[in-house]
């Protein structure tokens, strides 16, 4: 509507001065009645992982009661049909539902659509097929030699993994490795000091390897990206659930942590974004954060679930320091209570305090779809 209101500039030069007064206050009219847009920096409440449908429903209340929409990022192909019915009633109420990847994971995932999981099940991409429970693991290609890959000198005795340098620890944290003279990828699952070794898809190797002194090669995750075809099955069935459900289709896809190195953001705009209309992801493998629509929106984003010490008004607090600062500010909650003594009822308890805040500081606020158009403006994508 306010694209059609003429400048004050563009409207001088002619009419009556009458006629004049009655654009002007057509204009203000416009302007008052119009939803606030807010340009600048505003804070974003995400929410990550598959909940109780009764744990969604409660925090989205908190939230819409001070007029603030949710981002969840939702794992599609793990939703029960009630957990589906109320992201429906959450979508219809306004707020964000964005794709997690079908089951939080690159190499594998669940079909529920049999024409689907029977085009696929004999692709060259495809390492195993289950039949029964219509579950598929898809094939890692990795780059041996990509220059940012990292080795280490490490033992393995019984299966357990321990580098010659410790400091090598913080290096595999998501990350593949190989294990020189063996074929295949591995991945590596803390024990105390050292690492069970697994393969790729996080099960337990048949054979407990053995060698006195290897050399272990750490992925970068630039070397162990997904091709296109994973990509697009995984957007497929991302899409399936979604229409399934009611949902509107997925427009923005969140990176698991964990296990899971990142994606390379060209790839998420060739196959998420042309393909399948998507108009930005959380990844920044190969660009900065921030740096694209595809390599997140955000310049900051910390967890909202900060244990006992943090308080929802030192919370607040941060944030609109952070928007006065010209930041954009996301808050991720994985809706942990470990760290809180009261359990769920005191972490409900909290974030009905920090919404409450949110409205009373009159905080602006933005869905994670609304920053991108903010920082990026309208996508240009088309759907297929
Ligand atoms: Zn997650």
């Amino acid at each position: 509507m306010i694209d059609s209101v003429h400048t004050p500039a563009e409207s001088a030069g002619g009419g009556l001065p009458a006629a004049r007064i009655g654009r002007f206050l057509a204009i203000a009219l416009a302007l008052a009645s119009a939803p606030l847009a807010f340009a600048g920096p505003a804070f974003t409440m995400r929410i990550d992982d598959n909940h109780s449908a009764s744990d969604w429903l409660r925090v989205a209340d908190i939230f819409e009661r001070r007029g603030v929409k949710v981002s969840f990022a939702v794992v599609p192909a793990a939703l029960s049909e009630e957990q589906g019915r109320c992201l429906k009633k959450l979508s219809d109420r306004g707020h964000l539902i964005m794709d997690h990847l079908p089951n939080h994971a690159f190499y594998k995932a669940t079909y529920h659509d049999r024409a689907a999981f029977d085009r696929v099940k004999s692709k060259p991409f495809v390492q195993e097929a289950d039949e029964k429970e219509m579950k598929v693991l898809f094939k890692c290609e990795v780059d041996p030699a990509h220059p940012e890959n990292r080795r280490f000198r490490a033992g393995v005795k019984g299966g357990i993994l321990t580098f010659a340098d410790p400091s090598a620890k913080k290096i595999v944290y998501c990350r593949f490795v190989g294990l020189k003279g063996r074929d295949g990828v591995y991945g590596l699952k803390p024990k105390g000091d050292a690492f069970e070794v697994l393969d790729m898809w996080k099960r337990p190797l048949a054979e407990k390897i053995d060698m006195d002194d290897c050399e272990v090669v750490v992925y970068s995750p630039a070397a162990t990206q997904p091709c296109d075809d994973v990509l697009r099955e995984l957007a497929g069935i991302s899409r399936e659930r979604f229409d399934h459900f009611g949902l509107p289709r997925p427009t923005i896809w969140v990176r698991p942590g964990g296990w899971e190195p990142g994606v390379d953001w060209k790839s998420l705009e060739r196959v998420y974004g042309r393909e399948f209309g998507y108009i930005g992801a959380d990844s920044h493998v190969n660009a900065r954060q921030g740096e694209n629509r595809w390599s997140t929106g955000y310049d900051k984003m910390v967890f909202f679930d900060q244990g006992k010490d943090y308080t929802p008004e030192g919370l607040v607090d941060e944030i609109q320091k952070s928007l006065a600062a010209g930041k954009h500010h996301v808050r991720l909650s994985h809706m942990w209570a470990m760290n809180l003594s009261g359990g769920m009822k005191e972490w409900f308890e909290k974030t009905d305090r920090f919404a409450g805040l949110l409205a009373d500081r009159k905080v602006p606020t933005q869905t994670m779809a609304e920053l991108l158009e903010a920082r990026f403006g309208r996508p240009s994508a088309k759907r297929k």
